[in-house]
């Protein structure tokens, strides 16, 4: 069973990906998170896609595309349910999945498309923090930490992205509408996009959400 998130940034997806991971142990694999830990390393795959992510552009898909590759490369990944969280982002990569998923005799099952209103996604990343350790996402407003400001898992200080910032965020979004929509028709024509309307308090979009993804995970 695997599954595709595609939504523009802002929508939550990542928060509704790491629930599942949480309440089903599914893996997670979110290419802006294995970004964001290659520049922490400062691997040279890091430094090169540095500047993208702070222009709010795509990564190289070669460099991408890498990094996928290598966490779908375990034993018997093709008996585990993958969740994938900001990737593909345009159709090339979509294609280079489809071929991979072939690679462990496996493929998409599902792709869900989260939708919300963009003046709201704005609004609900400039409240955005993140853990610099596990990257786990919280929000001032609507998913706050246990602890002010500390994350529940490693109790280190939640930070905000350097892209969450307005003018990179609406980079980010225009970027999303060129490269990443059309996705929708291709996997539109495979007859697996499904849709939620993510502008829905947390909560009810997980169970929107476990209501597409329970029974083939046979909860
Ligand atoms: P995200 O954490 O998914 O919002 O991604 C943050 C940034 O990482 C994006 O704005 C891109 O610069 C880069 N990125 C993440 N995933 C991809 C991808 N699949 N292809 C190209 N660039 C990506």
């Amino acid at each position: 069973m695997q599954i595709v998130f595609i939504g523009p940034p802002g929508v939550g997806k990542g928060t509704q990906a790491n629930m599942l991971v949480d309440k089903y142990g599914v893996l997670k694999i979110s290419t802006g998170d294995l970004l964001r830990d290659a520049i922490k390393a400062g691997s040279p795959l890091g430094n090169q896609a540095k500047g993208y992510m702070e222009r709010g552009e795509l990564v190289p898909d070669e460099l991408v595309l890498g990094l996928v590759q290598e966490k779908v490369s375990i034993p018997q990944s093709n008996l585990k349910t993958f969740i994938f969280d900001g990737f593909p982002r345009n159709i090339q990569q979509a294609i280079e999945l489809d071929k991979i998923m072939l690679n462990i005799h496996s493929k998409i099952n599902l792709v869900i498309d989260f939708t919300m209103d963009e003046e709201d996604r704005i609004s609900r990343l400039s409240g955005r923090r993140m853990c610099p350790k596990c990257q786990r996402t919280y929000h001032i407003k609507f998913s706050k930490p246990k602890v002010d400001n500390l994350c529940d898992i490693c109790s280190v200080q939640l930070v905000q992205r350097s892209d969450d910032n307005e003018s990179v965020i609406r980079q980010r979004s225009a970027v999303y509408w060129e490269h990443t929509r059309p996705l929708l028709e291709y996997y539109k024509k495979q007859e697996i996009l499904k849709s939620i309307d993510a502008s829905q308090p947390i909560d009810k979009v997980f169970i929107s959400l476990e209501n597409l993804i329970a029974p083939l995970l046979g909860a």
